[in-house]
């Protein structure tokens, strides 16, 4: 596996890549893998010749200072991680590499910015296509993947590349769960097993959503589930809404052609999302 640390080498190799008429796929991290990440790797390496992973804690997307200082860094675990994988390049730029102190960055990116994640992290969602949009022009890859499990940053860079014209395909991916049914991700580090037990509500919480949507009505199923969630011990509910799964506009009737179901809660200290597609 390469190891690049700047733009310019990371698109010098790129170049030659390119020259030999191989196609680029990205997968950008913030790093502390685990299989959700590599499963991106996977599907990434399906369709493009050349894998590209990019490992960045982007202090533009942290609106809690803390979080940011508390990020999980295991860079040498990572890169035995991928070394292990179909991965070819890993770019690790410093953040002195990608930005310039007091650098100004502000995209239009409608309501949608503002809603469920942007309504709790306001300002996440101009950092992330911030950085989304440095890792693209430094990659310039054909396909770039995403997972699921950051729906709403999903449709955020869909609609970013649309409105810049960024010649990319966009490849949204599953979520990869714990076999409990947990989401994984970085920050389960700090979970202990009693929160990670307790952190279950949220996934056991959308999948009774999933099993009752046939038969209830979408409000009042919703009401019982975050009565439940109130309830819940070890958790703070921060939302659980079922959405229009193009727009995140909130649905009370069953006649969109798609309806997500997504979830927040802290539990201890610790910030977990979830989500899962209904119809
Ligand atoms: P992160 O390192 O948390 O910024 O995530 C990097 C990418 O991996 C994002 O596109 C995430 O949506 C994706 N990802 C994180 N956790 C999972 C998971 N459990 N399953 C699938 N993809 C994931």
């Amino acid at each position: 596996m390469e190891i690049f640390y700047t733009r310019k080498a990371l698109g010098e190799y790129l170049q030659k890549i390119r020259e030999r008429k191989l196609s680029v796929g990205l997968v950008p991290t913030m790093g502390a893998l685990h299989q959700g990440h590599l499963s991106l790797i996977k599907r990434a390496r399906e369709t493009s010749d050349v894998v590209v992973c990019s490992i960045f804690v982007n202090p533009t997307q942290f609106n809690d200072k803390r979080d940011l200082e508390n990020y999980p860094r295991p860079i040498d675990s990572d890169i035995k991680m991928l070394e292990s994988t179909d991965c070819e390049v890993l770019f690790i730029p410093a953040v002195e590499e990608m930005y310039v102190p007091g650098e100004e960055w502000h995209i239009d990116l409608g309501g949608l910015e503002h809603l469920l994640e942007g309504r709790i992290r306001p300002g996440h969602y101009q950092g992330v296509t911030q950085i989304v949009k440095k890792l693209l022009d430094a990659t310039n890859p054909d396909q770039a993947f995403f997972g699921q499990k950051d729906y709403q940053q999903f449709l955020i860079i869909s609609l970013m590349v649309k409105k810049l014209n960024i010649p990319v395909q966009l490849v949204l991916c599953p979520i990869v769960r714990e076999p409990s049914g947990l989401a994984m991700s970085s920050r389960n580090v700090h979970l202990s097993e009693l929160e990670k037990r307790q952190a279950l509500a949220l996934f056991q919480s959308l999948t009774k959503f999933k099993e009752g949507f046939e038969m209830n009505d979408i409000e009042l199923l919703r009401n019982t589930i975050v009565q439940d969630l109130n309830n819940s011990e070890g958790i703070k509910l921060e939302y659980f809404e079922i959405a229009d799964a193009e727009t995140l506009h909130a649905v009370d009737n069953k006649d969109a052609k798609h309806i997500i179901a997504l979830s927040a809660a802290k539990v201890g200290k610790i910030r977990i999302i979830d989500n899962m597609i209904i119809k």
